[in-house]
Order: C-alpha cells, then structure tokens, then sequence
C-alpha cells in the first residue's frame, strides 16, 4: 500500500516535470498565464489569482484591490471579467526582468499606478530549471529502488531483504515475502544460448 502511493507519487511527479520542461522551453517564445477574478461588491474588492510561466520563470500569485467608493469599477471589469481567464503573450526580453511575472499581467490593466496604495498583492517566481530539479527527485528515487530491486531478481534474491532464495523459490525464510515467478527464475533473454 505504502509502495503503491509512493508511486503514484513518483509518477505525479514525473508527469509534471515533464510539464515544467516543456513549458520551460514554451515560455521563452510565449509567456502563458490563467487566472481567476472576482469582485466582491461589498468590500468592493477586485480579486484575481493566477499561475503561469515567462522566460524561464514559474509565477504563482494573487493580488487584491480595494477600490475607493469614487473609483470606477467598470474600467476594471471591462478589462477581465470575473471568471477565468487564459493570456498568452510575448515574453520579456530579458529573464533579469522576470522574477515577478505578476506585474506583466497587471501592465495589461490601466489605471493600476493610481490605486497602489490600495494594491495587495502575493506572488512567488521559481526559476523552471530549480522546479524541475525537485520535481525529478521522486522520480530517480523510484529509479533507483526499481533498478536495485531488479538487480537482486536477477540474482536469485529477495527484493525484499536481499536474502538468497534459490533453495526457496516461493516465499522468503527471511522476512515472509512472497516472491514473484520474476524474481525466483528470471526469464532468458530471446535468443540467449541454454
Ligand atoms: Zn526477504
């Protein structure tokens, strides 16, 4: 049971990783990001969260705006509505500029520099590349354990405990575990001599 969720885990992991390089690659000819706005009229808060990838970047990020009674909300609205929204758009020239991919993404709506001081607003940037390192650690520790697991097979062993089990084929005196066909008499190789 412990196994099988680890790897359900590690295959997790692998897909995403394969994920993260392929946006990684993506994100130097176009920025993508998705994001959901909502406006709540009564604290007349302008929210959105959203996540994405820019030149090499990975962004995750939410931002709130409290908009003053005298403010006009439509200019906001009429810019992204609430609900979700996708943009693709051309990437920064330079990745020095990319570590709050949030702010492109606010450059899109006019009159932000007159509600700063009403601006709050999270995000985090993760360069793709360190994503992808930990995003492979799951993976090759899965790699690991099933090469060293088919190593001892191929030995006659336990993949359990390592302990030798040509004298008993079917179940380890060791530790109990039942052994599989694979792992008691591995199979030729097609065309191995006999
Ligand atoms: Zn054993």
């Amino acid at each position: 049971m412990k196994r099988r969720f680890f790897n359900v885990l590690a295959t997790l992991s692998f897909a995403l990783f394969l994920f993260t390089i392929a946006a990684w690659c993506w994100s130097f000819h176009r920025g993508q990001f998705i994001f959901h706005t909502s406006w709540q009229p009564a604290p007349r808060l302008w929210m959105t969260i959203g996540i994405g990838f820019e030149r090499g970047v990975f962004c995750l990020g939410e931002e709130r705006f409290r908009i003053s009674p005298n403010q006009d909300v439509d200019e906001f609205l009429s810019d992204s509505k609430p609900g979700w929204h996708f943009t693709s758009f051309e990437p920064r020239k330079s990745s020095d500029d990319c570590g709050w991919c949030w702010t492109v993404f606010s450059t899109h709506r006019p009159g932000v520099g007159s509600l700063a001081g009403n601006e709050v607003s999270h995000s985090v940037a993760i360069r793709c590349w360190a994503l992808a390192v930990v995003l492979s650690i799951l993976p090759a520790v899965w790699l690991r354990t099933a090469h060293g697991q088919r190593r001892l097979a191929l030995q006659g062993r336990c993949i359990a405990c390592g302990y030798d089990l040509r004298a008993t084929p079917d179940r380890c005196p060791e530790c109990g575990a039942a052994v599989t066909p694979t792992a008691a008499a591995p199979p030729r190789a097609v065309g191995c001599p006999p």
